[in-house]
């Protein structure tokens, strides 16, 4: 399949390549385009067929539902069975952004979407390129993160044509997304409103607004066999090709722990990769050290998470050994994310 490359400006949108854009997605074909988040994968969402070939181009499970993208609050009344005062305002107050909420769906919703659950993913993304595409669309998009499934998602185009050139039919590329990270995912459809999986909106703030909001289980614990609820949290993802681990607890600690390991594994003949931050970047000797960002800053180690893992790809390293952050606030997210990157595969020191 040919894939058609477009650069489109991120801030401004040629308004005659969104139209294009919106062309191929009524007429049932894949369109990447950038989101504030990460890029996305489009088809869409009322399309069975369209959305089908999304599962295909990723390699998705298929009991992994889609979250649906709408570029007006308006346009999730149609989608859902009813609206709880509390979507209303989480949506006033987040939307356009990175939170998805999980609503009752309602009939004109595809199975194929919702895996057959009851319940749909709605988010409005807070990027032009994508408003202005759905918009244009004029039908929600369904849209997943535009990587093969398993992989980190994709920061740049170059990652989307690295994972999808040639098995999806157009990528527009408005440079670098902004928060690095996938949505947060809230279900609003249990007694109890709960995060499925943390990012951009993180649970202190959803709390000012709504007090009563969760975690969901799987995610704070560190056993395993807590399943998920959400079907997509249940893989590994994220995740490099080599093996990865990941050290939490005091800086320090860290730091002797992972020199440690890189000094044993050089030994055994292995490439080591280490997974540095601007503070700690200079203390270690061994490995082909990469800062994420600065401690200090956790939203710049969320915009860098994905890409630097795919940097350790591109060097071709045996293993990976990560500095892990301080859980709350972003943390949480970024922490989640090294979680499932690593198989689990966490140390505490
Ligand atoms: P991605 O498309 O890669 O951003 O992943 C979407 C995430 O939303 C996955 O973790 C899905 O399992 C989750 N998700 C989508 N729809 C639902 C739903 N109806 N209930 C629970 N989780 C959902
Ligand atoms: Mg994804």
């Amino acid at each position: 399949m040919e894939t058609k490359i477009l650069r489109i400006n991120p801030l401004n949108p040629e308004l005659d390549l969104i139209a294009e854009g919106a062309r191929y997605i009524r007429k049932g074909k894949l369109v990447a385009f950038p989101t504030e988040t990460v890029y996305g994968l489009g088809a869409n969402g009322l399309d069975e067929e369209a959305v089908k070939n999304i599962f295909i181009a990723k390699g998705r499970p298929q009991d992994n539902p889609l979250i649906l993208h709408v570029s007006k609050i308006d346009e999730v009344r149609p989608l859902v069975k009813s609206i709880p005062e509390e979507a209303k305002i989480l949506m006033e107050e987040f939307w356009p952004g990175p939170l998805t909420i999980i609503f009752e769906r309602s009939s004109i919703v595809p199975d194929i979407i919702t895996a057959g659950l009851n319940t749909v993913a709605i988010r409005m993304p807070n990027h032009p390129v994508a408003l202005e595409l759905i918009e244009a669309s004029g039908v929600p998009i369904a849209a997943p993160s535009a990587n093969t499934s398993g992989k980190p998602s994709p920061t740049l185009a170059e990652h989307v044509i690295e994972d999808l050139y040639g098995k999806i039919d157009m990528i527009l590329d408005g440079g670098p997304t902004g928060v690095g990270l996938e949505s947060t995912v809230l279900d609003l459809t249990t007694d109890v409103p709960t995060i499925l999986r943390p990012g951009g909106i993180t649970l202190e703030t959803i709390r000012h607004f709504i007090p009563n909001a969760e975690l969901d289980l799987s995610i704070i614990s560190s056993n395993e066999k807590i399943v998920p609820k959400s079907p997509g949290q249940k893989y590994r993802h994220y995740a490099p090709k080599a093996k990865m681990i990941v050290f939490t607890g005091d800086v320090e600690n860290i730091v002797e722990a992972i020199k440690d390991r890189a000094k044993k594994y050089e030994m055994e003949g292995k490439k080591v990769g280490i997974m540095a931050t601007e503070e700690t970047k200079d203390k270690y000797s061994q490995g082909s050290v990469i800062s994420v960002g600065s401690r200090k800053m956790k939203g710049t180690i969320a915009r860098n998470l994905f890409n630097t893992l795919r940097k350790f790809d591109e060097i071709g390293v045996d293993i990976i050994l990560s500095e892990g952050v301080e859980m709350g606030q972003i943390g949480t997210a970024i922490m989640n994310r090294l979680k499932k990157a690593s198989g689990g595969n966490i140390i505490k020191v």
